[in-house]
């Protein structure tokens, strides 16, 4: 191991939006900081680069939003309506989608602070634009934001993670690709004094008083998933990293600390039914299908599993997945007609979309493989069990159906303008809930619940946040603002005298 003089301060596992956050804040305090990243450097950023780059974050006023976005026109202000999202509504909103499971003090400070870290990032550089094409629609003459997601990034997931490393890089943090780590090592009194990692120059020992765990969640490990999430699991596709396989979770395991949250879920989507195994650079996050609310779900047999219109996306979608893989060859088909194809996403009309289309309903289906009868049955019967009402994708409209089930509870206008359009879709995991339990100061906490000295964690490896749901945007707060406080408690442990 190196002598003491060059010992690293902290050393940060992992470089998506939490290792890089973590690492930004242990610079601040004046730590020396290595940052290990396991992937070549193309495939650097982690699940993050594949984001949409849209982040949740509360805020009470215009004022305090317009601080985000500064350069916002006059114009461009008088057309948009953006409601407040109180800490009050989002810490509500999380424990809605949990059931009431998540961990109170953790979710007080992912909501507490998640303005704040909103403010950091951008005080270190990052920029953020509006989501008009995601997270609006324009209804009179103005956009109005739903779903209280506004904001993402500029340039998305890559454009958030390019700057991210061109900061930490201009910051002095040092940054080793290809060299994952291995093993957590510990002194005789349980604080750590290393890590060991392997790369491309074989193994090595690095010494350092602390270290900080952000290397995502196991989604990309299939013999994890299908302990863990079940039997099936191993057929998901991966939106993102292939990198992220749980490493960081069995290392803190392995010495000790303690498990927590929802192992045996995750948060999966509906992910183009020909997308390849693992996430793909070019394409990013437009595999996923994200507008079905305006349209119906059905199986191959043709038949609805879910509620469409249950609630806004944001609160739906990363549930829905897992649906998607219960239904006979994991498949199902979002099916819209004529009059909303003008509210589909973008990610609908990708060349690599898996799509069909036909004058009529029996068409479609003789298209997508989808049993004909029992689809026009499908179709019929909901027809008839739409009420009437008025259609406003931007609220809960309360246009509903009657008398069938699944029922339809928002959103539910009539399937009868050709011409009509298929889109097949599969299940795709996102990340997982299950992981390591840390304190307020992102400690990670023993089987005892005592603190591991100099071990902390942060972002899609700690459980405790999510449980069967997930609020849209969430993924990426809780990077930034455990992430941040990591790296300040891991900086501010190293620099302590330890006897
Ligand atoms: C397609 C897609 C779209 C998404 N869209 C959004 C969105 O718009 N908004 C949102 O909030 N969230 C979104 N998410 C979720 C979001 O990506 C995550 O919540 C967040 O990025 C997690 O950040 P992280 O830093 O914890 O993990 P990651 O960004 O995945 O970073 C973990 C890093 O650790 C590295 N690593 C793994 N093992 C080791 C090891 N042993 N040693 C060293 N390094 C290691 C990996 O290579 C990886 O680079 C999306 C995810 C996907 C896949």
């Amino acid at each position: 191991m190196k002598a003491d003089s060059q010992e690293y301060q902290v050393v940060v596992v992992g470089a998506g939006n939490t290792g890089l956050g973590a690492a930004l804040a242990a610079r601040e305090e004046g730590a020396r900081v290595l940052l290990l990243e396991k992937a070549p450097i193309e495939w650097r950023g982690g699940n993050t680069y594949f984001t949409g780059g849209g982040i949740r974050f509360a805020f009470q006023g215009m004022e305090q939003f317009i601080k985000l976005v500064p350069d916002l026109s006059k114009s461009e202000l008088d057309s948009m309506v953006v409601p407040d999202y109180p800490t009050s509504q989002y810490y509500s909103d999380l424990m809605r989608v949990t059931e009431g499971l998540a961990d109170p003090e953790l979710i007080q400070i992912l909501v507490n602070e998640s303005y704040p870290a909103m403010l950091w990032l951008q005080r270190k550089g990052i920029r953020f634009v509006l989501q008009w094409s995601r997270q609006a629609f324009k209804i009179g003459d103005k956009y109005h934001f739903w779903g209280n997601l506004p904001l993402e990034a500029v340039g998305g997931g890559k454009g958030l993670v390019d700057d991210l490393f061109a900061i930490a890089e201009k910051d002095g943090v040092e940054i080793r690709y290809q060299t994952k780590a291995v093993r957590l090592l510990q002194n005789q009194r349980g604080g750590i004094r290393g890590v060991t990692v392997q790369g491309p120059e074989g193994f090595e020992d690095i010494a350092t008083r602390s270290v900080i765990l952000a290397s995502g969640g196991f989604e990309a490990n299939s013999e994890m998933r299908t302990r863990y999430l079940g039997p099936g699991w191993e057929l998901a596709k991966v939106r993102g990293t292939p990198y992220n396989t749980g490493d960081g979770i069995r290392m803190a395991l392995e010495i000790g600390a303690m498990s927590y949250g929802n192992w045996s879920s995750c948060h999966a989507v509906a992910w183009d039914l020909n997308a390849p195994p693992y996430g793909n650079l070019h394409i990013g996050d437009l595999y996923q299908k994200h507008s079905y609310p305006y349209g119906l779900i059905v199986n191959i047999e043709g038949k609805r599993f879910v509620d469409e219109g249950a609630d806004l996306r944001n609160y739906t979608y990363a549930r829905y997945g897992r649906e998607i893989l219960k239904q006979p060859q994991r498949a199902a088909f979002q099916i819209f007609d004529a009059k909303v194809t003008h509210l589909l996403r973008d990610e609908y009309r990708i060349p690599q979309v898996t799509k069909a289309e036909a004058s009529t309903i029996r068409g479609l289906a003789e298209e997508l493989g989808i049993a004909p009868e029992a689809f026009e049955r499908t179709i019929q019967e909901y027809n008839a069990a739409v009420q009437p009402g008025e259609f406003n994708p931007t609220v809960l409209d309360g246009k509903c159906t009657k008398g069938i089930d699944p029922p339809k509870s928002n959103w539910a206008l009539p399937m009868d303008t050709p011409p009509y359009y298929g889109f097949a879709v599969t299940c795709g995991i996102t990340f997982t809930f299950g992981g390591l339990r840390i304190d307020k100061l992102a400690h990670v906490l023993d089987t005892e619940e005592r603190p591991i000295p100099g071990l902390y964690a942060a972002g899609e490896l700690i459980g405790g946040l999510f449980y069967y749901n997930y609020t849209g945007g969430a993924g990426l707060t809780a990077g930034a603002v455990f992430g941040k406080i990591a790296g300040a408690s891991a900086a501010g442990y190293a620099a302590q005298k330890h006897g």
